[in-house]
């Protein structure tokens, strides 16, 4: 199943190049009072919400897929984790050049070491809602990543089981600033966080370890890569992040980018795909 929010936060079925609306299923999720709980209410309710979505998309309004405002499939994650360095090319890449590290080079380690950051969920925007550039004199690069999103919390999970707590998978961008402060402001502006085009559900995607992922800019290639690349696997990302973190549905884990990070500016176009999900183009453009 694929599932996309649209237009003024619609919900969609996605087949072919097509979207069915199928907000109304929206009205069985339990209503709450406040403080609300944490986590993505819908992620959490959808696979009680499967058959009622199935159901209304056979009789739904339907546009095409080119023709919607997309936003972020993933409306209110109770957070979202970076991978940092977590292709070894990348890896490579980051500790040669002086403009991607900006601190002893020896410091630069793969995953193992250095964990996860954390991006705000304010930076979150749709591939529709273009890359609004915050600090032009600063130098602002793309990177591509697979994109997991949580189903069910998750504490202390071995990646032997970890793929069952996986509600989907979409593209994630990670756009960063470079410099010396901490990842999680570097990468914490509004609409640095790109998710889409829509949810690609785990049933449909059973193993995520051999996917051909890349992005062009201007027509440009500039990253290609594939998931079987990944210095720790979406399992033992999954186990990692959770023997530290309590993972609740909705919240968002980007694997992290490969080598080929480069440079954007306001009036690029951004070109990201991966294999058996589907492609997206993003916008740049100045504040
Ligand atoms: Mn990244």
């Amino acid at each position: 199943m694929r599932l996309c929010l649209f237009d003024e936060n619609r919900l969609g079925l996605v087949e072919d190049e097509t979207v069915r609306d199928v907000t109304a299923v929206l009205d069985q999720l339990p209503s709450r009072r406040y403080p609300f709980p944490q986590g993505d209410a819908f992620i959490a309710a959808l696979p009680s919400l499967r058959g009622a979505i199935t159901t209304a998309g056979r009789s739904a309004p339907m546009k095409r897929l080119s023709e919607v405002h997309l936003l972020s499939p993933v409306a209110n994650p109770s957070k979202v984790m970076g991978a940092p360095v977590n292709y070894q090319k990348h890896l490579d890449e980051v500790t040669s050049d002086p403009n991607l590290h900006h601190q002893n080079k020896d410091h630069i380690q793969a995953i193992h070491q250095s964990g996860f950051f954390l991006k705000a969920n304010s930076s979150i925007a749709g591939p529709s809602q273009s890359v609004v550039i915050r600090h032009p004199d600063r130098r602002t690069d793309e990177e591509v990543e697979l994109a997991v999103v949580i189903g069910r919390r998750a504490q202390a999970v071995p990646a032997a089981e970890a793929l069952k707590y996986v509600a989907g998978y979409c593209i994630g961008l990670d756009i960063s600033i470079r410099g010396p402060e901490e990842r999680s402001l570097r990468k914490s502006v509004d609409t640095y966080t790109v998710l889409g085009p829509y949810l690609v559900t785990a049933d449909e995607l059973a193993d995520p370890s051999h996917l051909d992922l890349e992005i062009s800019v201007n027509g440009q290639l500039r990253q290609k890569a594939n998931t079987h690349e990944l210095i720790l696997g979406i399992p033992e990302l999954i186990e990692f992040a959770s023997s530290f973190y309590t993972l609740l549905p909705g919240d968002v884990l980007l694997s992290g980018t490969p080598d080929g990070v480069g440079p954007i500016r306001p009036g690029d176009v951004m070109r990201a795909s991966i294999a058996r999900i589907g492609e997206m183009t993003m916008h740049v453009r100045a504040r």
